[in-house]
């Protein structure tokens, strides 16, 4: 995975990736990696409820630092310091995100062992005896924990600065470090978007995307397969007597087949958005609100089937090739405008209804294709305009 964010400095823009390494930890390492996911958790939710206290008596809101508990649970201190430095990093931010937008992003919880995923996360930091992190032919070196056994699938290029480690456990039992690096590139130069080299997308609950084209992006038949396989299996668990031996396999069942659900979208979307991003110039979406959008038709447990990161992963991936991710106002009546002669109906069309037909002009339209091919026009109107502004 690679995104990118331009840097001060003239020309250059900072990226990054992520190298995924098996892990093979001795046994004393496991039960420190063990050890650390319980201190993550338990600083977590100490700091946390300090946070809720505070608030209570005070009025403010305010979260001590990890070294303020290291008195109180000793035990702390025999795991990497920058874990714990990580779980404050991550309770401010999920506070900052919550006071940005409560409505979105609910209020941090607090953590469980059954149910919190098994992970840590340490900085890299570099000093004059050398960094703390960093790989090995073999291995990886990490702070209290030594050199770790590991598997890489590649190895970093000359110049890459490893950021920070995350280690994790799966749910069956296996070690990975996620290891991030960062990179200077030469910024690309802009491409200018024509119509021809212009694609646009809508968001489609049927069918992922629609483009304006008349191209559909159906997910592919295996992910339909083991989302109703998955479909099933929760059917099957709802009949079941919870606590029993059944259930509990039942459940860890359902748990590997919805990991593996996971990763196969993963993968669609890197590939697809690969696809697009190398064969057009400029892509125009709507700036929709996905959440809110997936809450309205009550799609359960994948809100948006993954499209608001499949905009991101487009947005980085045409990025990388200086190529623009056109972003159409969520507000334009994309929906309700007549490709053809541009009238504009009253009322939205119903989201049931699959072809309509325009009064003025006669013209029969799918209703996706016609808003696809709205957002591509708007899209390229907002560009130009933008451009002529900067012009003048
Ligand atoms: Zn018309």
């Amino acid at each position: 995975m690679a995104w990118k964010r331009s840097s001060p400095k003239d020309g250059k823009a900072l990226q990054y990736t992520t190298i995924k390494a098996r892990l093979y930890p001795s046994e004393a390492q496991a039960e420190l990696f063990e050890k650390t996911f319980g201190c993550c958790r338990w600083i977590w939710n100490h700091m946390l409820a300090d946070q809720q206290r505070f608030y209570l008596e005070a009025d403010k809101h305010f979260i001590p630092t990890p070294a303020k508990y290291k008195k109180e649970a000793p035990f702390l201190t025999e795991v990497d310091n920058q874990a714990l430095i990580q779980e404050h990093n991550k309770l401010s931010q999920a506070f900052r995100v919550f006071f940005k937008n409560p409505e979105h992003f609910g209020y941090p919880n607090f953590k469980r062992k059954k149910t919190d995923r098994d992970s840590f996360t340490a900085c890299n930091h570099v000093f004059e005896s050398g960094p703390t992190i960093y790989i090995t032919k073999d291995g990886i070196r990490m702070t209290k924990a030594g050199i770790v056994k590991a598997k890489f699938p590649r190895r970093p290029r000359n110049g890459w600065k490893l950021r920070r480690v995350t280690v994790e456990k799966t749910k069956t039992g296996e070690f990975f470090a996620y290891i991030l690096y960062e990179y200077a590139v030469k910024e690309p130069e802009a491409v200018a978007p024509a119509p021809e080299t212009t694609l646009g997308l809508k968001y489609s609950v049927a069918h992922f995307y629609v483009a304006d084209s008349g191209e559909l992006a159906d997910a592919p038949h295996w992910l339909k397969q083991s989302q109703e396989k998955l479909a099933r299996l929760q059917q099957r668990l709802n009949r079941m007597e919870p606590g029993s031996k059944n259930y509990a396999e039942a459940v860890q069942k359902y748990r590997l087949l919805h990991e593996h659900i996971a990763n196969q979208r993963r993968d669609f979307i890197h590939k697809e958005s690969r696809r697009i991003a190398n064969g057009w110039d400029a892509v125009c979406v709507r700036d929709d609100d996905l959440r809110e959008m997936a809450q309205s038709v009550k799609l359960g447990r994948v809100p948006d089937a993954g499209f608001g990161m499949f905009r991101e992963c487009l947005r980085y991936k045409l990025a990388q090739q200086g190529k623009a991710l056109i972003m159409v106002d969520r507000y334009a009546p994309t929906s309700r405008t007549c490709s053809a002669c541009g009238l504009v109906l009253d009322d939205a069309v119903h989201y049931k209804k699959r072809m309509w037909t325009c009064p003025r002009c006669g013209a029969v339209h799918s209703r996706e294709v016609n808003a696809a091919q709205n957002i591509k026009a708007q899209g390229l109107a907002q560009y130009f305009s933008m451009q002529e502004r900067e012009v003048a």
